[in-house]
């Protein structure tokens, strides 16, 4: 056998990006729509895709869905970059703006792919941990921005898998104080209602990251898109990869922008169930519901691993957030639809209820 030589040191000890993904009877692990597109739009889908060239290359920056999505936000195209997934656009962030001798500053616990994207970039991390409320710690920030040697911030808005957005005064403060770039993602912006968007007038510094795979219910298809203003955008497009975004991709993703409003009671169902489900978790002793303006929940309780190995037994997946710094004790579920919600709510409860009844049988023994 041939030996290899060492791939790069970068590489040594690093963890693939786990979704852990098991099978399960509910999925409300991975922040999913739990509504697939539904039969209709999955008809047009069909019909589009039929008519796209498979033997030709995609157009590189996906021109159609690109001047969709500019419009519908009131900018030109140049204003618009569209990804394989918010992931690659992420990625691209951190070689475009990362790199050796670069650095970002980064608010944990929070997605866990920023850091990561860093590490493989060999980009230095600065982290600022966030407040017990899962708040930014602004003072912080500002004195570590100060020192004038970060190059890009990225603030999730929701922030995942926390929960809340980030205060609009606090982004528009940060844009002022640094001339890094500032990355906002809002993957989950349809949720929180909530969007930095209004600051690109006045901000170069900013980058907003947006994703097809929560409210469009298109994770299974990766697209996700950038505004910025075009010099940011000049940039990422030096290094992406010029056939990230396939032409069925983009066929589907035309189809489903173009009728974006059908998706908007499914979102207001989410947002409801939301409400409903915190208050269930918040009537459950023992179950501390933090809040979110998002499409999930995270939430705080003893024995937390052992409850997701119950649920799990019961065929609801969830995400187990415990051996994470500052998340101890702490579970993230995505709002299902009311049925899979009341099924986890009601294991929830028959845990919490066994567990009681084991510690008093404990007690009298
Ligand atoms: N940002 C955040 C905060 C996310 O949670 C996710 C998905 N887990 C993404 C970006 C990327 O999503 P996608 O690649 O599916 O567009």
């Amino acid at each position: 056998m041939n030996r290899v030589r060492a791939a790069a040191p970068s590489l040594a000890g690093l963890v693939p990006y786990d979704p852990k993904y098991l099978p399960a009877e509910a999925f409300l692990s991975a922040n999913e729509n739990p509504r697939d597109v539904d039969g209709e739009l999955r008809e047009l889908i069909g019909r589009r895709i039929a008519k796209v060239p498979l033997n030709r290359y995609p157009d590189p920056l996906a021109g159609g869905l690109r001047d969709m999505i500019a419009e519908a936000n009131g900018l030109d195209r140049d204003h618009v970059l569209i990804g394989n997934g918010g992931d690659e656009l992420l990625f691209n962030l951190a070689l475009a703006w990362g790199g050796p001798g670069r650095t970002c500053l980064n608010f944990p616990p929070t997605f866990s792919v920023y850091a990561a994207n860093a590490r493989l970039t060999n980009t230095a991390v600065v982290d600022i941990a966030r407040t017990e409320d899962f708040s930014i710690d602004e003072e912080a920030a500002f004195e570590r921005l100060a020192v004038g040697d970060i190059d890009y911030v990225i603030v999730a808005s929701p922030n995942n898998p926390t929960g809340l957005r980030c205060p609009q005064a606090f982004i528009e403060r940060l844009l002022d104080a640094t001339d890094a770039l500032v990355m906002v993602d809002e993957a989950y912006f349809e949720f929180s209602r909530q969007t930095a968007r209004p600051l690109l007038a006045t901000h170069e510094n900013l980058v907003i990251l947006r994703t097809f795979s929560k409210a469009f219910s298109l994770a299974g298809v990766r697209l996700g898109y950038i505004l910025a203003n075009p010099a940011v955008i000049r940039e990422f497009v030096k290094v992406r990869q010029p056939y990230s975004v396939d032409a069925v991709s983009q066929a589907v993703g035309e189809v489903v922008f173009e009728h974006r409003a059908r998706f908007e009671p499914g979102i207001r169902e989410i947002i409801e169930e939301r409400g409903r489900v915190a208050e269930a978790l918040r009537a459950t002793p023992g179950i501390v519901p933090f809040p979110s303006d998002s499409n999930w929940i995270l939430l705080r309780m003893e024995d937390a691993g052992e409850a997701w190995e119950y649920l799990y037994e019961h065929g609801v997946l969830v995400r187990d957030f415990s051996a994470t710094p500052l998340l101890e004790g702490c579970l993230r579920v995505t709002m299902g639809t009311p049925e899979q919600n009341d099924r986890f709510i009601s294991l929830l409860r028959a845990f919490v209820a066994e567990r009681g009844s084991r510690r008093a049988q404990a007690a009298r023994d």
